[in-house]
């Protein structure tokens, strides 16, 4: 193991507040995946084409002390299962309740959370005090604050992975020549579930087509982000205050009700001026998969589902989507 990735800890979902790990002296480090699993992965049977593709990563990775999985859907729930023995000691599942208005849904996180701190102290963290949780909390809530400050100011994908590498390194770097970028052309909105790097070239093909992407709503994207955290909360009890900026704000489709989600949705379209909607989902993903029809009746502008399962699937599906810009100009 590399002394610079000594204690990094593998993540892929946005119930995982990188803060509590950062804050155990660990590394948070969100997995984007290059590509999405193949079907020739030793992980296809039973995972979405996601999931196939951390765990394709995972098991290429010799250099992390943990792996944190979620249960927000059946797929993600067995991931540690899959992993082989010497990976899926270093796993943990972290328990995230469906329903989430309640009071009880809420401490079950919280005492999830607390679960985890334990793993993390098991995988070489220490258990951090209330003032050392705030101030790293701070430090987070800046770098986020700053990098949405930017979201105008950059090219759509260059914003979308100047979040995604904040969230695999902590750092917010964006080279001071990409600032200053004009959008222009029609505004779309991408939703659904979490991009790979290979699925960013679908920024540039929404471009060609005459179109920019105003809103991010994938998984990768800022949907998923926390809300702000509340200074007086914060000083106050921190742990609490991260785990209602996380758990009681991010709208997802794994959410029960998750109105919250057509909420944000209405809101963003409106305030974005979006013209058309593009769902990307991955193959085998029954949580956006059961979205789409509820999806189309409740949206005002078109919408156009993709799947981004097997070899090169945005060039699969470009010819659709040039089809999609052209019915909206
Ligand atoms: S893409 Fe869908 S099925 Fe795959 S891990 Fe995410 S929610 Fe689960």
């Amino acid at each position: 193991m590399s002394a610079k990735n000594v204690g990094r800890i593998l993540y892929s979902c946005p119930f995982v507040p990188m803060e509590w790990i950062a804050a155990h002296g660990l590394h948070p480090a969100r997995i984007l995946p290059g590509e999405a699993g193949a079907n020739t992965s030793p992980y296809s049977q039973g995972t979405c084409s996601f999931l196939a593709g951390i765990l394709d990563e995972i098991e290429r990775d010799g250099d992390f002390s943990g792996a944190v999985f979620t249960t927000v859907c059946d797929q993600m729930r067995r991931a540690p299962e899959c992993l082989h023995r010497a990976k899926s000691d270093r796993s943990f599942l972290l328990n995230v309740p469906s329903t989430w208005k309640t009071d009880a849904s809420r401490n079950l996180y919280i005492s999830e959370l607390q679960r985890l701190g334990r793993f993390l102290v098991r995988s070489g963290g220490a258990s951090p005090t209330s003032e050392g949780l705030a101030r790293v909390m701070l430090e987070y809530d800046e770098k986020r604050t700053s990098l949405l400050s930017l979201r105008d100011k950059l090219d759509p994908r260059r914003f979308t992975e100047a979040l995604a590498n904040f969230h695999g390194s902590g750092d917010v770097e964006i080279e001071a020549e990409y600032i200053g970028y004009k959008r222009s052309g029609t505004p779309i909105a991408l939703l659904g579930g979490p991009l790979t790097r290979s699925a960013l070239s679908l920024f540039e093909v929404i471009s060609m087509a005459g179109g920019h992407v105003a809103l991010d709503g994938t998984e990768t994207g800022e949907r998923t982000l926390p809300r702000p955290f509340l200074r007086d909360k914060l000083e106050e009890d921190p742990l609490q205050e991260m785990a209602d900026a996380y758990f009681g704000h991010i709208p997802d489709t794994s959410r029960r009700p998750n109105d919250d989600l057509y909420g944000w949705i209405d809101r963003e379209v409106e305030a974005r001026a979006i013209q058309g909607v593009i769902l990307v989902r991955h193959l085998w993903c029954d949580n956006w998969h059961g979205e789409v029809g509820r999806l189309r009746e409740h949206l005002e502008v078109p919408l156009l589902e993709i799947d981004l399962g097997g070899a090169e699937p945005v060039v699969r599906n470009r010819t659709r989507v040039q089809a999609f810009m052209e019915i909206l100009r």
